[in-house]
């Protein structure tokens, strides 16, 4: 089974000849085809925490395990292999590449990987499908709206077929209806693909999307039943 567990987990940062400890002793699991909402205050470390949960960062004591992987203890290389195949990163701004079309975003992950040029055509297609963008795939970011854009950065977050989402503020920057849309999208992916999504958000409307409600505060989580 593929769930997340975080034991004991501490994450300090250095700043000079300062560290300032953001968890010292954090302790969670998240189950394969869960959805986990992260709220708390701004500064309280749910960014660091879906960093160290995705492999871009590493923490100063304890682990992190994703199955059988030992994540937290894995070579830098080792990691980079694991992250490509198991993770999809989306992101508040979305991050699109501003010169390519939606199509060509999407298949950007794709580049990293043995597919062929034919099958990775057939992914893009079956993907842009999936988020109902297929009409739209020879648009440039610019050229689409907000909620578009997001729709976008979750196809390419999906691009590698990864099993959990990390979402950072994924209806940050969008208006209350294509916030919507890209949220009807995070749930039919968890519903009906089995994604599990980890999601950071401020949003009441994201929260109540997710199945699990977790607070995170002065660096211990605290469980809120989802409304
Ligand atoms: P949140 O996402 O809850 O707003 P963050 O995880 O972004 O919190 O940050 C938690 C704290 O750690 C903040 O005080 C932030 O300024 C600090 N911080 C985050 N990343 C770094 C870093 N790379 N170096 C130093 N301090 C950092
Ligand atoms: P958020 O509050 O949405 O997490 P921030 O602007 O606080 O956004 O942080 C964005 C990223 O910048 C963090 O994930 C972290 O890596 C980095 N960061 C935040 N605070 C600091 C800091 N004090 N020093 C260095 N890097 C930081």
């Amino acid at each position: 089974d593929d769930g997340i567990v975080i034991n004991n987990v501490r994450k300090d940062y250095r700043i000079g000849k300062n560290a300032v400890t953001i968890f010292s002793d954090l302790t969670m699991t998240i189950g394969a085809g869960d959805f986990v909402a992260i709220v708390g205050p701004s500064g309280s470390g749910k960014s660091t925490l879906l960093n160290l949960i995705g492999g871009i960062d590493r923490p100063d004591g304890g682990d992190i395990n994703f199955g059988h992987a030992r994540i937290s203890r894995m070579s830098e290389s080792a990691l980079t292999k694991w992250r490509g195949a198991n993770v999809g990163f989306v992101f508040q701004f979305y991050n699109l590449m501003p010169m390519l079309t939606a199509e060509q975003n999407i298949e950007l992950p794709l580049l990293l990987t043995s597919l062929t040029a034919r099958q990775r055509r057939e992914r893009v297609e079956t993907i842009l499908s999936l988020v109902g963008l297929t009409d739209r795939r020879k648009h440039l970011p610019s050229e689409l709206s907000g909620g578009q854009q997001q729709r976008v950065g979750i196809a390419r977050a999906l691009a590698s077929d990864p099993k959990l989402l990390l979402c950072d503020e994924p209806t940050g920057d969008l208006d209350r209806s294509s916030a919507e849309e890209v949220l009807a999208m995070l749930r039919i992916l968890n519903a009906e693909l089995g994604k599990t999504i980890v999601m950071v958000t401020h949003d009441d409307m994201a929260a109540r999307s997710a199945k699990r409600v977790l607070r995170l505060d002065k660096g211990q989580f605290v469980e809120r039943e989802a409304a």
